[in-house]
């Protein structure tokens, strides 16, 4: 415990929380303007980022344009993507994956020198670019890390656990965070005048995730906390292919093998897509994935059969997939792969405008802890991280129009405790069993009165803020009483017009979550 800031390092310039591809790629658009990038894990190396696997998606192709893949967006997105920022970010699309190239980023070519592109589920055309098959968030995640460190205008810094936003005057002005572990560690107050938020998403929070673990919401949550607007919390992706072989993150099977005619059959070799939507299994995600599901809750195991499809190509196309399987005695190019669904991407974050900013003064958030509008209901496979260089770059030209020079006078109050606990297991096997992908008023309801018990058992920070995502979520998910996208009702499960964006404060996920307890209270009468 400790009650006072040990240090203050503040910037004249933009203060960023997070360094994957959407951080990273902030700080060099930001630059000449100094910036400071504040990360838990090592640049280059941090996030999902360093993980995505197949790559990011442009209308860059023979015949392909703009329009095209912003259908292919609200197609996906079930009636609620936003189409004047599906719109934006196709057009840009094309010119920030021309800045990744310019930075240095090795996507693969053919042979005549164009970009090769692949094909994912929903697309209509082949627009994803990538690298090496399946390691483009490596690649590209390492290209920003190295320009950045070779940015003196950029100061990275690794090994902080950020954990409240501190606030003066009604304006974000910085945060406060902890380096190091136990009686050693240290409060620091980072300030700045611009603040931007790149924490990614909140998978961790589920017991089966693909995410890495430091995804766990947190910058959703001190968002919350301060008191932002919240967008489609509801909205969790699960990936249909995480591959099950009992690990916590689990390994991903790409979609792009689906993409190359990998086939998804149950344990009596039964290929059971066919039967559930034209595309089989290029159908979009939360079909694919909620098919998988009933699969596995009737009893059935799910592989992924790659062998006739990709075959003695898996280990030179796929080398990241073909490492998880061999690691656990799979062969590929032999046998088959089990899969299950896992939690893999937020639609919902902190409600954001077509610049980056959010609700709160001072604060802009940029890449997956964001909710632009772009997702929907359903993210379209490789949008995610474009979504994090165009709104990158689009906060970066913001932050720069708008910076306030000036001193920043006081001291915000600094949070009393500061420990740096994962998510407790109580909480993300009640994520995974009642705000998954088939959700009812009855887990719902028992979902928020366990985010509740944590709540009241804690005053540590970092808890509360994965406990803020969590309730966020699920009183979103409690609050949609229809089936859409990525959210599935038992108990409702058609579609309600008008389709609807939610947008909901801590305070209103609060309010559903007392209405909760005072209806059992009258119950229990
Ligand atoms: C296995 C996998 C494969 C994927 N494949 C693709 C793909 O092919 N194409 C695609 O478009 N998308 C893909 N995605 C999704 C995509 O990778 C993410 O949406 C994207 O990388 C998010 O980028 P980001 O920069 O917003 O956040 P991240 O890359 O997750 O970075 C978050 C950063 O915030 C920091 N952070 C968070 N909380 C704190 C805290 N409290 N204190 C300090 N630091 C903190 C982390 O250390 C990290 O640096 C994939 C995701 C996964 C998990």
């Amino acid at each position: 415990m400790n009650t006072h800031i040990d240090s203050i390092i503040e910037t004249d310039g933009a203060l960023i929380l997070g360094a994957g591809i959407a951080g990273l790629f902030t700080a060099l658009k930001l630059a000449p303007m100094p910036s400071i990038v504040l990360a838990g894990t090592r640049p280059g190396l941090s996030g999902s980022s360093a993980w995505a696997q197949g790559g990011i998606a442009a209308a860059m192709g023979e015949g392909d344009s703009w329009q095209s893949h912003a259908q292919d967006t609200i197609a996906a997105g079930a009636g609620l993507c936003d189409p004047a920022i599906v719109e934006l970010v196709a057009r840009e699309a094309p010119a920030r994956i021309e800045d990744l190239i310019a930075y240095g980023a090795p996507f693969d070519h053919k042979t005549d020198g164009a970009l090769a592109l692949g094909r994912e589920a929903a697309h209509s055309l082949p627009r994803i670019v990538h690298v090496k098959g399946d390691g483009a968030g490596a690649a590209i995640s390492a290209t920003l890390a190295a320009r950045a460190a070779e940015a003196d205008c950029i100061t990275l810094l690794e090994g902080f656990h950020a954990i409240e936003l501190a606030m003066e005057h009604g304006r974000v002005s910085g945060i406060f965070a902890r380096s190091g572990l136990g009686p050693d560690a240290r409060l620091i107050l980072f300030r700045a005048p611009a603040v931007i938020l790149a924490t990614g998403g909140l998978g961790a929070l589920y017991a089966v995730t693909t995410n890495p673990l430091e995804a766990r919401g947190e910058g959703l949550g001190m968002a919350a906390r301060a008191g932002a607007l919240i967008a489609d919390p509801e909205f969790v992706q699960f990936h249909p292919t995480a591959i099950s072989i009992g690990r916590d993150p689990a390994p991903l099977a790409t979609e792009a093998l689906r993409g190359e005619g990998a086939v998804l059959v149950n344990g009596r070799g039964e290929r059971f897509m066919t039967a559930v939507h034209k595309d089989a299994e290029l159908a979009p995600r939360d079909i694919v994935a909620r098919a998988i599901h009933r699969q596995l809750v009737a009893g059935e195991e799910v592989f992924l059969d790659c062998r006739q499809a990709i075959g003695a190509e898996f280990p030179h196309h796929f080398p990241t997939v073909y490492g998880a399987c061999m690691s656990a005695g799979i062969d590929p190019v032999r046998d088959l792969i089990p899969v299950a669904p896992a939690a893999h991407y937020h639609m919902g974050g902190i409600a954001s405008d077509a610049l980056g900013r959010s609700s709160l003064p001072g604060l802009w958030v940029v890449g997956e802890c964001a909710s632009t509008g772009l997702h929907g209901a359903n993210r379209l496979a490789s949008n995610s991280l474009l979504e994090g260089l165009i709104f990158g770059a689009r906060a970066a030209e913001d932050v720069r129009g708008q910076l306030a020079a000036g001193a920043i006078r006081g001291l915000p109050p600094a949070p009393q405790r500061f420990a740096s606990p994962a998510p407790p297991h109580i909480l993300r096997q009640t994520m995974s069993r009642d705000v998954a992908l088939e959700r009812d008023a009855h887990g719902l309801r028992a979902a928020l009165g366990v985010v509740h018990r944590l709540e009241t058992l804690t005053n540590e920070p970092a808890l509360l803020n994965m406990a803020a995502a969590a309730k966020l979520v699920t009183a979103g998910a409690l609050a949609r009483k229809e089936s859409r996208g990525g959210h599935w009702r038992s108990d409702y499960p058609d579609k309600k017009d008008p389709a609807l964006r939610t947008f909901m404060t801590l305070a209103d996920a609060e309010k559903i979550a007392s209405e909760i307890s005072s209806d059992k209270l009258h119950a229990a009468r």
